[in-house]
């Protein structure tokens, strides 16, 4: 009975999708937290909201870079502001905010696959500068006073209300402003096209491998057998581990931030080898010390 309360205050998702998209992220290779609400309509779509998705027009969506993309970010940036140079690290951290600084074609950004890998497009910020980068500036264009006059009476004596509707010079170039941020939206949905290409050809040349073993096969249970050792030994190319030694090349003068940036991976691996998730044996081999 509460819930239906709540519900007139949100629209929660229906629990198939919320639990649909929870398995198809996970197909992708996201990690999510063992206390998430499977169960429970309402729980669930907020646990998955505070993750960072979102659920807009019947579907949900990635609203805001995985925690992944955050830490190789801020790794990059030596856990500073991009802008000020303000330091986010522990053991005072403050609030940042993370947005992409370059078009996705040139270097991709977060989105719905890939996410792991650092593109170098998105820049986190602390909250001041983030502020001031995201104030909208709206695309503007001057004339002078007698050229639009001149503007305006060309039209008119061209009959161009009668061709194209009531169009004065202001509202016809306003309409061109339009459709120059159109262009640029549509710009960004291609590159997110592009990008679940690159995805999809990464799956092909899985299923190609696949299917290779398959051809070859000496009989059932070679086949399986090649097929168990390939997902054992999968290696994502989506999800870089790094090596203690990486970890502390990049961190001389924090150790805080070395220490933090070790515990967080090391929870990650223990999580998909426990699980033996795909990869594990790689990351066996690869860690040996988290070999239970
Ligand atoms: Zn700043």
């Amino acid at each position: 009975m509460s819930s239906d309360i709540q519900d007139k205050n949100k629209t929660y998702a229906p629990l198939i999708e919320s639990q649909n998209f929870v398995l198809s992220e996970r197909k992708k290779g996201i990690i999510f937290p063992k206390t998430i609400s499977f169960d429970d309509r309402n729980k669930l779509h907020e646990d998955l909201d505070s993750m960072g998705y979102g659920y807009e027009d019947g579907k949900w969506m990635q609203k805001t870079p995985h925690q992944w993309g955050a830490d190789l970010t801020l790794n990059r940036q030596g856990y500073k502001c991009y802008r000020c140079d303000i330091s986010f690290a522990p053991p005072n951290p403050i609030a940042w905010k993370l947005r992409q600084i370059e078009s996705r074609r040139s270097g991709a950004g977060f989105h719905s696959s890939k996410q792991f890998a650092d593109y170098k497009n998105m820049a986190a910020y602390c909250e001041p500068c983030y502020e001031n980068e995201t104030s909208t500036h709206p695309k503007t264009i001057r004339f002078k006073k007698v050229k639009l006059e001149h503007y305006e009476k060309w039209m008119e004596a061209n009959k161009w209300e009668m061709l194209h509707g009531s169009f004065t010079f202001s509202t016809l170039v306003k309409r061109a402003l339009d459709e120059l941020t159109d262009s640029e939206f549509f710009d960004a949905r291609i590159d997110d096209i592009l990008m679940e290409n690159d995805n999809y050809k990464s799956q092909a040349a899985s299923f190609l491998e696949l299917l290779e073993m398959f051809n070859s096969r000496e009989d059932d249970f070679d086949f399986a057998a090649k097929v168990r050792n390939f997902f054992q030994n999968y290696e994502p190319l989506i999800r870089p581990f790094q090596s203690d030694e990486q970890i502390d090349s990049m961190t001389t003068d924090n150790e805080s931030l070395r220490n933090y940036l070790k515990q967080t991976r090391d929870l990650d691996l223990k999580y998909l080898i426990k699980n033996k998730l795909s990869g594990y044996k790689r990351y066996e081999e690869q860690f040996p010390e988290f070999k239970e």
